[in-house]
């Protein structure tokens, strides 16, 4: 298991990359938690998430909590997305007790003791998990609830039974899910919006990292294809994300730090992905051909 599909690091938030926290090397597994109070997530945009989340930051680091930094590790939210938090190695404020908060990860759902736990969320959980079982951080598969350490409410009763019955410890894969952050409502559904652009490089090559081969065409070497630059085609592609009502710019869901700017990294890799989630296309977070053709030639649904 790669990382989660729609990992959000915390240096896409504006923090800093690394966490203040102490380093600490968990490797019991994995503990759940939620916001004692009901919050709606769900019901709303991603970026109501990364509002919660910029928050909670405030929260633990500020008078009430002098936390160092935020508490938990990872957040889980109600679209699939997993953002980060104190992240990898990092003590946490989370489990109570220092054995637990030092030997176990946290994630929180964010949600209240009547908000749904939508399947996207299980399955943000579940890739999670699954990825903390990989070598580098190589966590046990125990899943555990805040009330395993301390007395308290936390994860609430839902996400407990989801802890007990063994719901966040299957593999990821298994859930329908509905694609995270789907135009809603769909503007011009059964249309194609935006021009007809014809895949603008060479077969074979792909919008992928700059680390790549040469057929990763990465945006920052300015290479020109068929009249343009690799930068402006890319642009091109966030533009008609954007024309078919995907949350698309600086400050929104998707390419929020940096904007449509034509260079390839963590973010065009997060809205590349979601955008082939949402068309059953394999999740490969790269901007090849058949992804580029759904964009411009598939209606919307
Ligand atoms: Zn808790
Ligand atoms: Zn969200």
């Amino acid at each position: 298991m790669p990382e989660p599909t729609l990992l959000v690091w915390r240096s896409e938030l504006g923090w800093p990359a690394e966490s203040p926290a102490d380093y600490a090397n968990p490797k019991k597994g994995l503990v759940v938690h939620y916001d004692s109070s009901d919050r709606g997530l769900h019901k709303k945009d991603h970026e109501a998430c990364i509002e919660y989340w910029n928050w909670c930051r405030r929260f633990h680091t500020g008078p009430s909590r002098r936390w160092t930094d935020i508490g938990y590790s990872w957040f889980a939210c109600a679209h699939g997305h997993v953002l980060e938090g104190r992240g990898l190695f990092r003590y946490q404020a989370a489990q109570g007790t220092t054995p637990g908060n030092r030997d176990y990860y946290s994630v929180t759902l964010g949600s209240g003791p009547n908000d749904p736990i939508p399947d996207a969320q299980i399955e943000a959980v579940r890739e999670l998990r699954a990825w903390l079982m990989e070598p580098a951080s190589s966590i046990s598969g125990k899943v555990l609830g805040h009330r395993d350490f301390t007395s308290t409410s936390c994860p609430g009763t839902k996400a407990y039974r989801l802890v007990r019955d063994g719901t966040f410890a299957k593999k990821p894969g298994s859930l329908i899910v509905s694609p995270p952050s789907k135009p809603k409502p769909a503007p011009d559904a059964g249309t194609v919006p935006g021009p007809k652009h014809p895949w603008p490089l060479p077969s074979g090559h792909y919008f992928g990292p700059k680390s790549g081969p040469d057929r990763s065409v990465s945006g920052w070497y300015r290479r020109a294809f068929k009249g343009r630059t690799d930068r402006q085609w890319l642009q091109e592609f966030g533009t008609q994300l954007r024309r078919r009502g995907w949350s698309v710019g600086k400050g929104r869901t998707y390419l929020r730090a940096f904007g449509n700017d034509g260079i390839y990294g963590d973010e065009y890799r997060s809205l590349i992905t979601a955008f082939q989630r949402d068309q059953g296309l394999p999740r490969t977070g790269l901007l090849d051909e058949r992804t580029w053709d759904q964009a411009f030639t598939k209606p919307i649904t």
